[in-house]
């Protein structure tokens, strides 16, 4: 507590190898799963947004070259936007926990005493005796004061630095490879099944990434998908019926 520096928050202090026991792990996972379906969510707008795009551009042309240009377009266009909104907000939830975490260390030095009773009052109101709270609070304060007080007051856990360019990455990399399946699907079959094989493998795959989303998130699994490949179908139809009016209006 005494040793405070301003930029401890940064750095992993030693105490903190010392317990990464059960709930560390169990924290890992739940990371893990929760990043998974967050690729899983970045794959979907991937595959929304381009079929979108190429759908209404081959509605317009059947000319390969201006679809795959829009497409490409479209694929580099998301992916770059997805990441920049990625990285805007995970920069700045990064920000307030890193102030969360100074203010905390400061007022660690500043009235440890006051801290104590904190951190004793918290375990109290969730149902220990007074004794009880009292002796977790000064057992915790002895092992990890730091640790204990973030994860109480603030349920934040100082090892889990949130990094915002890892996270634009993952979602630039999902979203591309969500992109694909469209791209795809627009460009390899001939031109007169185009629309109706990008149509059908759109909504597979949204049906797919639907599914998986919600069983990641651990919630029902039939009506998000419904909704998802619904939602699809409904771009899809859109983005085809303005490029067949403009391509005949244009033409
Ligand atoms: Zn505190």
């Amino acid at each position: 507590m005494a040793d405070e520096a301003p930029t401890g928050a940064m750095q992993p202090s030693a105490t903190n190898e010392q317990h990464d026991g059960e709930p560390h792990d169990r924290g890992a996972f739940n990371d893990g799963l929760n990043k998974l379906r967050a690729g899983v969510l970045g794959a979907n707008d991937g595959i929304v947004s381009v079929a979108a795009v190429v759908v209404g551009v081959a509605g317009a042309t059947a000319e390969l070259a201006p679809i795959i240009t829009a497409g490409v377009a479209a694929v580099v266009g998301g992916a770059i936007s997805m990441a920049l909104g990625e990285y805007v907000s995970v920069a700045s939830a990064r920000d307030s926990q890193t102030a969360l975490i100074a203010k905390e260390k400061r007022e660690l030095a500043e009235m440890p005493e006051q801290e104590l009773a904190e951190l004793a009052g918290i375990y109290q109101a969730k149902g220990l005796s007074a004794e009880t709270a009292q002796r977790v609070a000064e057992e915790l304060t002895a092992h990890d004061v730091l640790g204990a007080h973030l994860e109480a007051e603030l349920h934040i856990d100082e090892n889990e630095v949130l990094k915002p360019w890892q996270a634009a990455w993952a979602s630039f990399l999902s979203f591309l490879l969500g992109a694909v399946l469209p791209m795809l699907a627009i460009t390899l079959p001939p031109a007169e099944l185009r629309i109706p094989i990008a149509f059908v493998a759109t909504l597979l795959a949204l049906g797919i990434t639907g599914a998986l989303g919600a069983y990641l998130g651990k919630s029902p699994w039939l009506k998000p998908t419904v909704r998802v490949v619904l939602g699809g179908a409904v771009a899809l139809a859109v983005t085809f019926a303005i490029g067949a009016m403009l391509g005949t209006a244009i033409a």
